[in-house]
């Protein structure tokens, strides 16, 4: 993966831009050590790391307004920093970058159950949120498997989903404001407390943005109360593609579940070892759960098991307490740390149209033939989001660039079938490159267009989101210009 060569003027001002940092913030919010620079050189996506040039870690939207009009004034690029659990290389820095991490604002600034929102600073982590309000029957929906770690920063940058988005949708659709600052040091207010704003839809443009646009120092989030009751099944398959015929049916039918989430084989087995789940040894296995009073529940998982049967299942169980439902999930939320435990792996997040999920299953199984690279399924099947785990060896010499190719292989068959590059992590560095496989140029160039907006000197995020080569290019032709 190509990264842009440092500016060699940056690297050499790096102590005075360090004692610039250090005379505006507390002297512990400012590290420059070689060493502690370490725990920054890369996000959840590991196969790719450098250090940057210095760390910042504000506390207040002025301290970030403050640090960004220095950054900007020595013309340094930024790179946000929420919890560092991309798994695009979104929050990967360049040597010549000053990540600025929000993880100290991490306050509930204010809740409002009659108007069922709450405001909090953007390094406020996912789970947290729900922390805050669950005490009075109350939750924020979009629930990352990494809920426990990522921050709300990040949520929004990566316009983040979970398993229970199938129902509430994902972070756009639970945001309502944010605070937020520019790389010129300006402090803006987009959306707000209320359904809608008037103006541009500027919080569309910001949620999904990257950390490309300002930096996100407070939200105000939608909350929702908590349902009666919830009750998952699991359904075991001996294949992965009657598995997805049966989502495929599942959604056909006009059921709504919060969640219908697939593993397959070898995330089980891994799985199981690790969390002791209760999961049965099958080909493929979905998690499928509804909510409502214990009428409603009862109804609908009469209707979907009804629709499973018929695809020959080779395990049908419905969870028969809380304590079981919670054991279920648990195994699903490990899911991705269990397979890291056995083996490295790159993890995809392509979305395809349900109905094409029985065919891409199968194409994945030929393709990984064809690499001689091994793969484990396990993704958010009821509205497509898939997330092929690649298992390569990171020590395996040219291990890294097969697995690469054949991500992007699978990646450009999720847009050859109608799907896209990326249902929730983002693009990041991890499928810049594959950006003109989904848009023309006039599609990246409008979206370009966005960026010289928000920040014409290009400083925030570098590297990341569009091709290098294509950036590089119009950045030649306005300076011939
Ligand atoms: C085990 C595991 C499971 C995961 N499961 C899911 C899942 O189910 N669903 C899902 O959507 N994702 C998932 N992810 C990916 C990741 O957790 C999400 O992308 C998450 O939203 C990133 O949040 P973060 O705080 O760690 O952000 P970071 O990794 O720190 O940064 C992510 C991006 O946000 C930008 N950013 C950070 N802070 C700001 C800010 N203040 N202002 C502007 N931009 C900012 C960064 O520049 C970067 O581009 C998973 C990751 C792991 C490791």
């Amino acid at each position: 993966m190509e990264m842009p060569t440092p500016d060699a003027a940056i690297l050499s001002r790096k102590s005075k831009i360090v004692e610039r940092l250090r005379a505006a913030l507390p002297q512990a919010a400012v590290i420059h050590d070689e060493a502690e620079l370490r725990a920054y050189e890369c996000d959840a996506l590991t196969a790719y790391r450098c250090p940057p040039l210095a760390v910042v870690l504000p506390a207040s939207t002025a301290e970030v307004a403050t640090v960004l009009k220095i950054c900007h004034a020595e013309g340094v690029p930024v790179v946000p920093r929420g919890s560092g659990t991309s798994l695009a290389g979104g929050a990967l820095p360049t040597a010549d970058s000053v990540i600025l991490g929000v993880s100290r604002l991490n306050r509930v600034l204010e809740v409002d159950y009659d108007n069922r929102f709450i405001r909090v600073q953007s390094g406020r982590t996912n789970l947290s949120v729900t922390g805050a309000v669950e005490q009075d029957d109350f939750f924020y929906a979009p629930d990352p498997s990494s809920q426990l770690a990522c921050a709300i920063a990040g949520n929004i940058a990566m316009n983040s989903g979970g398993a229970h988005c199938l129902k509430y949708g994902v972070t756009t659709n639970n945001l309502l404001g944010v605070t937020m600052v520019s790389m010129a040091g300006e402090v803006m207010e987009i959306g707000g407390a209320h359904l809608d704003a008037a103006g541009y839809d500027l919080l569309g443009v910001i949620c999904g943005s990257e950390g490309q646009l300002g930096v996100v120092t407070e939200a105000t989030l939608r909350i929702l109360r908590k349902p009666e009751g919830a009750r998952p099944v699991l359904i075991g398959f001996d294949s992965n593609e009657v598995a997805g015929a049966c989502v495929s049916d599942i959604i056909k039918a006009g059921v709504l579940p919060v969640a219908i989430e697939f593993m397959d084989r070898p995330c089980i087995e891994a799985t199981e070892a690790f969390a002791k789940a209760g999961y049965p040894m099958c080909e493929a296995l979905l998690i499928v759960e509804v909510e409502g009073s214990p009428a409603e529940i009862d109804e609908q998982l009469g209707l979907i098991t009804q629709i499973a049967r018929r695809h020959n299942p080779v395990e049908l169980r419905e969870a028969q307490s809380e304590d079981e439902a919670k054991r279920i999930w648990l195994g699903r939320k490990s899911a991705f740390g269990a397979m890291g435990n056995i083996n490295d792996y790159m993890c995809l997040d392509g979305t395809i149209p349900v109905s094409s999920l029985p065919y891409v299953l199968k194409r994945i199984g030929e393709m990984s033939k064809d690499y001689g690279l091994d793969v484990a399924n396990v993704f958010h099947a009821g509205d497509g989001n898939m997330h092929p785990l690649i298992l390569f060896d990171a020590n395996k010499p040219g291990d890294l660039e097969l697995c690469e190719a054949f991500g992007a292989d699978i990646l450009k068959l999720c847009v050859e079938v109608g799907g896209c590059l990326t249902g929730e992590h983002g693009v990041g560095i991890e499928k810049r490159d594959l950006m003109t496989t989904q848009f023309a140029p006039e599609d990246l160039e409008a979206q370009m267009r966005v960026k010289d907006v928000f920040d014409p000197s290009w400083l925030l995020n570098p590297a990341k989101v569009f091709p290098l080569a294509v950036s590089r290019a119009r950045r030649e032709r306005d300076i011939a210009a």
